[in-house]
């Protein structure tokens, strides 16, 4: 069984605090992949900062972003979860780290997961890292993911695909393999 998980798509990352302007070019292609997969079953899951103001480490790096509470930890409002949906936050780049995804993704039978999101280079590859140690098949749509400079983007992809035998792929492709 697949899974989507869809990482820090969320108003901070697109248009807030740390917006990525190239994120928005993403946004359309995670939608219709979602909706594909709702329609075959196919769970979707969201992976989200959501920070304790004042607490989280990682705040010292990144200044305020995602923190509980605030609009800027919302998902941003084309791509909000769906009745069905998961959501798993997350404080720290992994989605897996402290929180209850790897739990949810056995009860859910999840051999392979589609990662889909921010950042290719930082959320995207530590979520990867740790679903590749748990043995799940990676999956990373290239026109779904992407990073705060081409740069870093290349980077991340590399590095997927390189360590974590991520198999790359169009949205397009993923949805006509659904089909
Ligand atoms: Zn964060």
């Amino acid at each position: 069984m697949k899974a989507l998980i869809i990482i820090d798509m969320l108003k901070d990352f697109v248009i807030g605090s740390l917006k990525c302007d190239r994120s928005l070019k993403i946004v359309p292609n995670i939608k219709n992949l979602a909706e594909a997969c709702r329609a075959k079953g196919i769970p979707v899951i969201y992976s989200n900062d959501l920070h304790l103001k004042g607490i989280d480490k990682e705040l010292d790096i990144w200044g305020e972003h995602a923190i509980e509470g605030t609009e800027g930890a919302e998902v941003i409002p084309e791509l909000k979860p769906k009745n069905g949906d998961y959501v798993v936050p997350k404080r720290r780049y992994s989605g897996f780290f402290a929180t209850g995804l790897d739990l949810l993704l056995r009860e859910l039978n999840v051999d392979e997961v589609i990662l889909t999101g921010l950042h290719a280079n930082l959320c995207v590859r530590h979520t990867a890292a740790d679903a590749y140690f748990r043995n799940y098949r990676i999956t990373v749509p290239e026109d779904g993911v992407e990073a705060l400079s081409q740069k870093e983007y290349d980077e991340g992809i590399k590095y997927l695909r390189k360590f974590y035998g991520t198999r790359m792929v169009k949205t397009a492709e993923l949805i006509d393999e659904l089909e």
